[in-house]
This record gives structure tokens, C-alpha cells and sequence, in this order.
């Protein structure tokens, strides 16, 4: 009946296990969790949408998901940034972390838990990881080295670009000596290269696989993993029986991903979706996937933890062309694309226009193109046209098959959200093209109903793959398309 292969119900058809296969019936997913220093730019918007793509897909399946979200803040760069606002650190990071919540309802987020790293139950779970680590592989010794405040990361020399950090142009590391506790990560080196080749722990795409394979080659270093009370300025997760020193920030924020589900506190919840039976997926974007695909594997297997399964490494999105920054002042608030363009159209753009393994652009006036193409013009006025027709010959919408498109649930597998939407973009254009055929304005009787009852269908399957990706524009069509179906006004006007 449809051209596009959107018809062979699940059961029937033979699918390989692979890692990206979506058959494993429990999910952790996860974003990384962003520094509260400011307000939340686009760049993690995308990721956050992303992630509830993923999380929303997986639900609809029928698996049982767990997603979670947060805020990092324990970082050196918030009391920073409380102090250029000359407020206390804890108002400078509730005021931040609650913009960051905000996001939540204003882009149609479903995550389970927001994990706040300053609270309680997240240090004492911190805690209790640094208590669980592998006692040969912390220890203590004097250091000095190239640190970006920015980044809260130590750099070689070869590392800078100009004597200035790779991640932040503007800023010049700081040479910094002190005693510090360390992370025996040469321990790890070879298992961690061997999970990552074999795709125990898959990295998505191949190209970031690559990236840290090459760079665990180079021969890992053991890192840094505490700051002193002082340079910490008195902010971070204590050392359990050291009171000279904090965590650094990134040994305490990536156990959040233990903590959003009460590792330390709530066991239970723990032990179900941190186990070997749920697929663990963490959404990053390209600039932490070291701390994510080396320094976090190397802390769980020293604390024998299971580890995540897959990392999806998404890219950057410029502006106009350019990388997004203060300095430059082209930081996009996605609150204000939102109140503009509405949350399915924002949701929209993003998985559609920033390519998922690579950085994207993002300018109000390809904004602008695409929500009149495809959205306003494409989706919107076939549900118009064909609910009107329906309207003018009294079509009542029975309950289509509903299935998901085989391409479809390929692309999310490999989440490619770009292409998962050019499958559904697909049909669209199948279904005008069918009502450009078949001219149901000039046929009467049977006739008439067949075509009419065909269209239906087809936007029921629309509307049935649109679900993650669009969540109210999909409810919007699935009531209209249920019973008499009636016309109302345009999903999304011109601009
Ligand atoms: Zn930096």
C-alpha cells in the first residue's frame, strides 16, 4: 500500500543483535551535565533534545527508561563567576541550576531525575565512590603543570594553540604547583584501548572512536583527581579523612551518572539500571569525550562498577558560521528561539539541521527557511488538506496499523536524528504526491473513501514515527485524526 518500507510489523521481521540494536529492554540515558556559570546557551539544548529523543524513542518501544539530567557545581569556573557577580556561590549556582530546570518544560524534556552535584545525596555518593576506588590506584604527589580554568583541565605545552587553551582561545593556562591526589590511570591503559576497539564500549560515530583510540596510544598519564581546600576556594566535595583537599570537579561530576540514580543513598534504584542488563548510554558533546571514554572507564572499572555501553559523541553548533562565544556575543538563548518559533519547531531544527555527528549552523534565517518547508508546508498542510477533505466527506479515522519505518529504527540505533527525520519527511511527500495523483476533488463514491481512507493511514504513520522527535505537534494530529476528523487551524503558520 505505501512505497516507503514503514509496514513490517517488528515481530515479523529477523533482526541481528548488535550494540545499536534496540532490543535490550532497559535503558539509562543520560546528558552530560553542563557548568552553571551562566545561563544555557543552544549547544545544550541540542544535546538535551537529542537525549529525549533517544529516551522517548526507547519508551515508545516498550522499554523500561530511565533518563537523567543535571548541573555541575563543584566547578572552580562558578565561583568564578559568583564572584564577578559578587553573589555567594550557592545563590550564583540555584539561580543558574533553575534556568537549567527551566529547559525542561520550555523544549518538552521527559528525564526521570535532575541531579544537582551540590547536593547532599551526590556528595555523599561522590564520597563513596573515592572510597570504593582501587586503594593502589590513588595516591598523593607534588605536581606543577599547565591548568585552564575553563576547561578545569591540566594541558601539556604541545597541547595549547598558541600558548592559549585548544577549548577556549582566550584563555592562557596558569601554571600551577601543588600536592595533589592522583588517579592511576596507566593501570587501565590497555583494557580501556581493548573495550574501546572491540566496541565493548561503543563509541558513536567511529570518527571519535578513532579520535580516542589514537590519543590512548599516545600512552595515558595518570591525572590529577583533588584540588587544594585553598585554590578551590573552599568549594567542592570533600576528600573523605583529607580536609586539605576537594575533589576535582570532574572526578565528583561524572559520578553523577551513579548518583542521578542514588548510588550512595537509594540502592535500589541503583542496582536496576546500573547493572549489566540495562544499555547505558551517555549523550556527550565532542569537547569531554576523553573524560568520558578514558578517566570515567578507568574510575568504574577501579571501583568494579559496570560501565556505560555506548557514547554518542554529538558536534558543536556555530552561529552564522561562527563557534559560539561571549566574546563574540552570539550566544543564542534557547528560550527566546522557543517563545519565537514555539518547542516542536526548535526541537525540530535542532535534530534536523545540526547533523548528528558533526557541528551544525544555526542562523534565524535557515530557522526560518526550514519551519516554512517543511514544517508550515510540508507536515502542516498535508494534515490541513487532508482534514479537510475528510471534513467535506464526513471520513471518520479508524485505528491505522501503527509501526514503526525499518529506517527509522535503524537511524536512531546509529542516532542519526537527521536521517530518522528524512524517513518521516519521506512520507510526507509520498502522501502529497498521492493527493497530486489520485485528485480525490474530483472523484465521488467508493472511490472517493478509498483514497481518503489511504491518506489517513498514511498520516497516522506519520504521526506515529513523529512521537519523539515532536511530541506535541504528534498528540495535536493523533486527536485530530481520531473519530470525525474535523479541520483546525495550521500547526504552523507562515512566518
Ligand atoms: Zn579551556
Amino acid at each position: 500500500m505505501y512505497e516507503s518500507k514503514c509496514v513490517i510489523p517488528r515481530s515479523h521481521r529477523g533482526e541481528e543483535e548488535s550494540i545499536l540494536s534496540n532490543k535490550m529492554s532497559k535503558f539509562y540515558i543520560t546528558t552530560a551535565i553542563p557548568y552553571v556559570n551562566a545561563a544555557p546557551h543552544l549547544g545544550f539544548a541540542l544535546e538535551a533534545v537529542q537525549a529525549d529523543a533517544v529516551a522517548r524513542y526507547h519508551r515508545l518501544l516498550g522499554s523500561n527508561v530511565f533518563f537523567a539530567s543535571g548541573t555541575d557545581e563543584n566547578s572552580l569556573k562558578n565561583v568564578q563567576a559568583a564572584e564577578a557577580e559578587d553573589t555567594p556561590v550557592k545563590e550564583l549556582v540555584d539561580k543558574y541550576a533553575s534556568r537549567f530546570q527551566d529547559l525542561k518544560q520550555t523544549l518538552n524534556l521527559t528525564y526521570d531525575v535532575f541531579n544537582r552535584t551540590a547536593n547532599e545525596h551526590h556528595i555523599k555518593g561522590a564520597q563513596k565512590f573515592w572510597n570504593s576506588c582501587k586503594k593502589e590506584d590513588i595516591y598523593k604527589k607534588s605536581y606543577s603543570g599547565l591548568y585552564c580554568v575553563g576547561c578545569e583541565e591540566f594541558y601539556t605545552e604541545e597541547e595549547l594553540i598558541e600558548g592559549h587553551c585548544p577549548e577556549h582561545p582566550n584563555i592562557i593556562p596558569d601554571q600551577v604547583s601543588e600536592e595533589n591526589y592522583f588517579f592511576k590511570l596507566t593501570n587501565y591503559q590497555k583494557q580501556i584501548e581493548e573495550l574501546i576497539e572491540t566496541d565493548k564500549l561503543k563509541i558513536v560515530p567511529d570518527t571519535r572512536k578513532n579520535e580516542v583510540l589514537s590519543f590512548i596510544k599516545q600512552g595515558l598519564k595518570d591525572f590529577s583527581i583533588s584540588r587544594s581546600v585553598e585554590r578551590a576556594k573552599g568549594w567542592g566535595v570533600p576528600i573523605p579523612d583529607d580536609p586539605s583537599q576537594v575533589m576535582f570537579v570532574w572526578f565528583d561530576a561524572l559520578t553523577t551518572y551513579l548518583t542521578a540514580l542514588g548510588y550512595g543513598t537509594d540502592e535500589e534504584l541503583f542496582n536496576k539500571y546500573w547493572d549489566k542488563d540495562t544499555k547505558k548510554i551517555h549523550v556527550i558533546g565532542k569537547g569531554i569525550i576523553r573524560f568520558h571514554s578514558v578517566y570515567w572507564i578507568a574510575m568504574l572499572l577501579s571501583a568494579g562498577l559496570p560501565l556505560p555501553n555506548i557514547e554518542f559523541v554529538h558536534g558543536y553548533i556555530t552561529v552564522n558560521g561562527q563557534k559560539i562565544s561571549k566574546s563574540l556575543g552570539n550566544v543564542i538563548d534557547p528560550f527566546v528561539i522557543v517563545k519565537k518559533y514555539g518547542t516542536d519547531a526548535t526541537r525540530f531544527y535542532l535534530l534536523k539541521e545540526i547533523p548528528a555527528y558533526a557541528d551544525g549552523d544555526f542562523s534565524e534565517d535557515r530557522f526560518k527557511e526550514v519551519y516554512n518547508a517543511d514544517l508550515a508546508n510540508g507536515l502542516g498542510n498535508l494534515v490541513s488538506r487532508v482534514a479537510k477533505l475528510c471534513e467535506q466527506n464526513n471520513v471518520e479515522a479508524t485505528l491505522g496499523s501503527n509501526v514503526w519505518c525499518t529506517d527509522l529504527e535503524k537511524f536512531m540505533g546509529e542516532f542519526k536524528f537527521n536521517e530518522a527525520l528524512s524517513v518521516i519527511w519521506k512520507l510526507i511527500s509520498e502522501a502529497d504526491k498521492k493527493i497530486n495523483q489520485e485528485k480525490p476533488w474530483e472523484l465521488s463514491g467508493d472511490k472517493l473513501k478509498a483514497v481518503l481512507e489511504d491518506l489517513v493511514k498514511r498520516i497516522q504513520a506519520i504521526v506515529y514515527n513523529l512521537r519523539p522527535f515532536l511530541p506535541e505537534t504528534a498528540e495535536k494530529i493523533s486527536k485530530q485524526f481520531s473519530g470525525q476528523i474535523k479541520s483546525d487551524k495550521p500547526l504552523f503558520p507562515r512566518i
